[in-house]
């Protein structure tokens, strides 16, 4: 059985705890490895590296630090077949998803390149007689990033890359479900040049979070996850002193306008709700359909093209989508799948007990569409985080404003229409924090920053983009004035009032 151990102070370790969590494969059903779970010891020798290696690492000049980013750019393309099949045999998305998933990380790593410009500060000549003002971006120390299973390699990357770029040392927790990628992240850091000890990544559960959280070393923590956990994370972040932003859980609407191109939008739709399995936060579980004959067509359209969705093995290149994360976490699917049918939604396509032939173990769930949803469902107020659509359909433009508005996750939404003015007013009102229009999944891009509202985040800077460096960086301004050295120069009275610019 292989073993996945920590990479600590640049060194592989399997810590000391003697806890490990089995490693599935989603294909078959199969226990594949074994990761080293982390004791609190575990994670203070991680910090301990950090803190001991940050100092340097902040004081080298961004352009140098830069250059460790293109060169891990470089690696990591020239490993983009080897890294892809790794992260497919772990999570179960397809080949070219995962290297999407790659690639939209490798973006945020572009982005980083550019941190000599991003940490640039401001400079005031003559803010007063004889006074300069200026203010600088500084790194906080040692940060942690948390990360879910659905994206290992991007989500990883949207921290790192911006916060070791800004100087930090980083301790990295990613999902103990699918750990391996990650992990190969880190060891290509190394070889690009990061000093050993400027990225820990430490493996583990409750445990190594709550020892990330309680470390009075750690100064900062990114979070991405389901609500329930991000909120607790803020919380006790929080109450300990840290800066903290925590993404959490989703349920993306995207209304459909009278007026919008049918065949685009079903394409659109079919590929945003199924893609990956619906395990992303951006996907569009729901779709709002405005106005009877707008629900009853494209009802109609998407019949055949979720009839034509082909399951496969992550390797399977014609596949559509693989299977679903874990066993556990088919089962939660499809008793959401049975609470629809209670709550008197209409089941159209039931997805429940698929099995691929000569796969029988994997963890495959089938499409699923249902009809007639209603808000007060609790399926529908509910994160599925499956292949499953669901209609829920609305009278009025207002009434579709308003169900993502009123839902409790605010990640993402979409619009499709060809009414420019509708869509405008749709984007400036609707509570929800990435909007697309004609756009199914509203991802920004790296140089924008990503956060939604409500329960889908807590706290209040974005991640990636000029947001993630502010996040990751502390603002100092100095004030200078530089009196004459000349013998018998004026000295200035003592002041006790505050100083102003009257
Ligand atoms: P999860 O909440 O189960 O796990 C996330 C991280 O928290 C993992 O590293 C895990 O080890 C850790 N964790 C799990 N239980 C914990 C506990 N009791 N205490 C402390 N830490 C714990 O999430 P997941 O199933 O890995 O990922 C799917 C979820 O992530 C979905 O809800 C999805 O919407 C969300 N997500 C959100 C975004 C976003 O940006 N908003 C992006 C991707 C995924």
């Amino acid at each position: 059985m292989r073993d996945i151990v920590h990479l600590i102070g640049g060194s592989a370790t399997a810590g000391t705890s003697g806890r490990t969590s089995d490693v599935f494969d989603p294909n078959t059903g199969q226990v594949q490895a074994r990761v080293a779970l982390a004791s609190a010891a575990d994670l203070d020798a991680a910090v301990a590296n950090a803190v001991a290696a940050q100092p340097a690492w902040g004081a080298t000049n961004p352009q140098r630090r830069a250059r460790v980013m293109f060169a891990f750019k470089a690696l990591v393309e020239a490993e983009m077949d080897s890294l892809a099949h790794m992260l497919s045999s772990e999570h179960g998305k397809v080949i070219a998803d995962s290297r999407g998933d790659i690639q939209r990380g490798l973006e945020v790593i572009e982005f980083a390149c550019g941190i000599p410009h991003l940490l640039k500060g401001e400079y005031t000549q003559g803010a007063g007689p004889g006074i300069d003002v200026y203010s600088m971006r500084q790194p906080l120390g040692v940060v942690a990033g948390i990360t879910p299973f659905n994206f290992p390699a991007m989500i990883p990357m949207w921290m790192f890359g911006v916060a070791i770029a800004c100087g930090n040392a980083f301790i990295l927790k990613p999902s103990e479900r699918d750990p391996s990628l990650p992990l190969r992240l880190g060891e290509l850091m190394l070889e690009a040049g990061l000093p050993a000890g400027i990225l820990n990544v430490v493996h583990g559960d409750k445990v190594a979070v709550d020892a990330i959280l309680d470390h009075p070393d750690v100064k900062a923590v990114s979070f991405v996850g389901s609500s329930d956990i991000a909120h607790y994370v803020y919380r006790r972040g929080v109450a300990a002193g840290k800066r903290v932003q925590a993404m959490g859980g989703a349920k993306n609407h995207g209304v459909v306008l009278p007026d919008a191109d049918m065949d685009q939008t079903v394409a659109d739709l079919v590929g945003a709700a199924f893609g990956s399995a619906g395990e992303r936060c951006m996907a569009l579980p729901v779709v709002v359909p405005v106005g009877k004959a707008t629900a009853d067509e494209l009802r109609e359209r998407l019949l055949p093209e979720i009839a034509k969705l082909r399951l496969g093995v992550s390797t399977d290149l014609d596949a559509h989508y693989g299977p679903v994360v874990s066993a556990a976490h088919r089962e939660r699917i499809e008793s959401y799948i049975g609470m629809g049918v209670d709550d008197g939604a209409e089941l159209v396509v039931d997805g429940r007990g698929f099995s691929l032939q000569g796969h029988e173990g994997g963890f495959f769930v089938g499409p699923t569409l249902f009809d007639y949803v209603k808000p007060h469902m609790q399926s529908y107020q509910d994160e599925i985080f499956g292949p499953v659509l669901q209609m829920v359909r609305a009278e009025s433009l207002a009434e579709a404003i308003s169900l993502p508005s009123k839902h409790q996750y605010g990640n993402g939404v979409a619009i499709f229409t060809r009414n420019g003015p509708a869509a405008r007013e749709f984007a400036a009102t609707v509570d929800v924090g990435m909007v697309g229009i004609n756009v199914p999944i509203p991802v920004p891009v790296a140089y924008h920053s990503f956060g939604g509202w409500k329960r889908s985040a807590f706290g209040d800077t974005g991640i990636h983009g000029t947001e993630g460096v502010r996040f990751y960086t502390r603002l100092k301004t100095v004030t200078q004035r530089w009196p004459s050295l000349d013998a018998g120069a004026a000295v200035t009275d003592s002041s006790f009032v505050i100083p102003t610019m009257k």
